[in-house]
């Protein structure tokens, strides 16, 4: 297993309680979990809370953990959805060594403990129709009935289940069904079927099998085919829990695992769900699964968020059982938290505006050298080139400043980062008025470092040397829904007419600094009192470099004058 990647501080929660208290107890002598993605999508930041808690548990008490496809439905799964799901998990830190595993793999095993139900008559041959059999299951305040083919002998029920998996029958004319209790209160063991026909290849075992197991058949038995101690799953099967106990109980599983049901992630302003991530694509409402406002892991990668920041914010956000409504604060805090201690910092200007530094040489470059990161001297440091005509932001020059506004006005002075302070001294118009170039003096007395910097100024304003600075296109994302609970005031519950319109803005004349030309994809860096930002994976080009803003900066203002101190 890789290397620790979880807080100082072990987390404590009702999970790990119970995992540590069958260690301790000798109930277990190694934790085994699993992590069960079905591949009929690609992962989302709701699965890196599994992730998280199954390879993360495993990791911290010596266990291991099984990477384990969830490969029932022939029709549903999709190769790249497999390649996909394995990169996600490495990249969010975790390896599986040599337990990858598929439901699939267990497809001889299961049809096995199938036949042992049928032999001690837990199980029947089911001839109803799917529809028959809904009409007959019950309702929550009213029994089930029993199937007239419930009390099939066991001979007939074997020979019938052997001609289904030899391909004797069409898709639907019999199902394996349990022989629980069709008055249970509890639908799910209202004789649930555990097989039904399905004449379709499947992705792994080709056209080996017609007969496909069902999820509730299939999990509980694989669990214990790997010997998975603590079985970890989301709150929407704890009503199933009494028939995955019941399947271990009468069969001659070679363990039995507990399942324990821990709340699922829902995230405001967002869909977690396969099915709309799906649909968002499908109908191009986004790029791709990878699509930088998408809350998939391969979104969040793309957009700059790294994999220490995913796992920070499971950690924070818990296990527990009560439902939860995470705000993407807390997401985004963690990615600043990670960042702010680990991105280089650099300028970027995203709205230029020129100023002529009218008693600067023309012909005279000046290099500042300033430290890559303000804390960790260790990364070293940046050349920024400095002449007579620059760029800086058009937000910090106002005409007319409203209080405390102490950045650039006409008459007023202020600090460019890491150069001199400079005043406005002039403001040139264009024909409909609006401000295209400013013109300034420096004083060089006021060289940031030098030994008398000369006189304090309140503001401090980043900038770029024109002559030497680089265009880049930057992305700035937003939400992609508007509400909290996307689809939640729709009587239809359509999530899509909650789709935020102004989700991104492209500002394609932006200039950085010249040393973001060797920017690598994946490394994010501060644009100083403006965001981090990252150089997009697929448009991003060394001669047209395209910037992806992760995240904004909290509090800039205090952030920057501490840094300055
Ligand atoms: P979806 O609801 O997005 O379709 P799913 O539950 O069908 O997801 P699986 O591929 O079956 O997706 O999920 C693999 C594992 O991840 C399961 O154990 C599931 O419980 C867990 N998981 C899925 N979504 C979340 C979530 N939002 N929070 C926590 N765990 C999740
Ligand atoms: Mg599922």
């Amino acid at each position: 297993m890789s290397k620790s990647k979880s807080s100082p501080s072990p987390a404590t929660d009702f999970i790990r309680n119970i995992i540590r208290e069958d260690l301790a107890s000798g109930k277990h002598q190694r934790l085994v979990t699993r992590f069960p993605p079905e591949p009929n999508g690609h992962l989302h930041i709701g699965h890196a809370k599994s992730i998280q808690l199954n390879f993360g548990t495993a990791e911290e008490f010596n266990g291991i953990c099984f990477m384990r496809f969830d490969d029932t439905n022939p029709l549903q799964e999709e190769e790249e959805y497999v390649d996909g799901i394995l990169r996600d998990v490495r990249w969010m830190g975790y390896d599986w060594d040599e337990r990858l595993t598929h439901a699939s793999d267990y497809f001889e095993q299961l049809y096995e403990f199938a036949e042992e139900l049928i032999k001690i008559s837990k199980a029947y041959v089911e001839s109803q129709n799917a529809e028959q059999i809904r009409e007959t299951r019950g309702t929550l305040t009213e029994p089930g009935k029993n199937s007239p083919f419930r009390e099939r002998s066991v001979d007939e029920n074997l020979k019938l289940f052997r001609k289904m998996r030899a391909g004797e029958f069409e898709d639907g004319a019999h199902v394996l069904r349990a022989k629980i209790d069709m008055a249970s209160p509890n639908i799910n063991m209202r004789d649930p079927v555990l097989y039904r026909i399905r004449k379709v290849s499947h992705q792994r075992t080709a056209d080996n099998w017609c007969i496909y197991p069902l999820y509730d058949f299939t999990h509980g038995l694989s669990d214990a085919l790997e010997g998975v101690t603590h079985s970890l799953c989301t709150l929407e099967f704890e009503d199933h829990r009494p028939l995955y106990d019941w399947i271990l109980a009468e069969v001659s599983a070679p363990c039995i695992p507990r399942q324990i049901e821990f709340s699922r992630l829902n995230l405001g302003y967002t869909v977690l769900s396969k099915r709309k991530l799906i649909q968002l694509v499908e109908e191009g409402h986004v790029e791709g699964w990878d699509d930088p406002r998408m809350l998939t892991l391969s979104g969040l990668r793309r957009r700059g968020f790294p994999a220490s920041a995913l796992r920070l914010f499971c950690e924070r956000i818990g296990i527990s059982k009560s439902e939860n409504n995470i705000e993407m604060s807390v997401l985004e805090d963690c990615a600043r938290e990670v960042l702010d201690k680990s991105a280089p910092r650099a300028m970027g200007v995203l709205r230029p505006l020129k100023v002529i530094i009218t008693n600067y040489p023309e012909d005279q470059t000046e290099e500042f050298e300033p430290a890559r990161h303000p804390k960790n001297p260790e990364m070293g440091t940046r050349i920024v080139p400095f002449s007579r005509e620059i760029f800086i932001d058009h937000d910090d020059f106002r005409e007319d400043p409203p209080p405390k506004f102490f950045r650039l006005s006409p008459g007023k002075e202020v600090r460019l980062r890491y150069a001199y302070v400079i005043r406005c001294a002039e403001v040139i118009y264009d024909k409909s008025g609006k401000v295209i170039e400013l013109r300034c003096t420096y004083d060089p007395a006021t060289r940031s470092g030098a030994k008398a910097e000369g006189r304090k100024v309140k503001g401090i304003i980043h900038w770029v040397s024109a002559r030497h600075s680089v265009p880049v296109e930057v992305r700035l994302y937003d939400r992609l829904f508007s509400k909290p609970i996307p689809g939640k005031d729709d009587p239809e519950g359509n999530f899509l007419n909650d789709i935020n319109p102004d989700s991104i803005e492209i500002i394609s004349d932006c200039q950085v600094e010249p040393g973001l030309t060797a920017a690598n994809t994946q490394e994010v860096y501060q644009f100083e009192r403006v965001g981090y930002f990252c150089p997009d994976s697929k448009d991003s080009r060394p001669d047209a470099l395209v910037f992806n803003r992760t995240v904004t900066l909290r509090d800039t203002w205090a952030r920057l004058e501490q840094d300055q101190t």
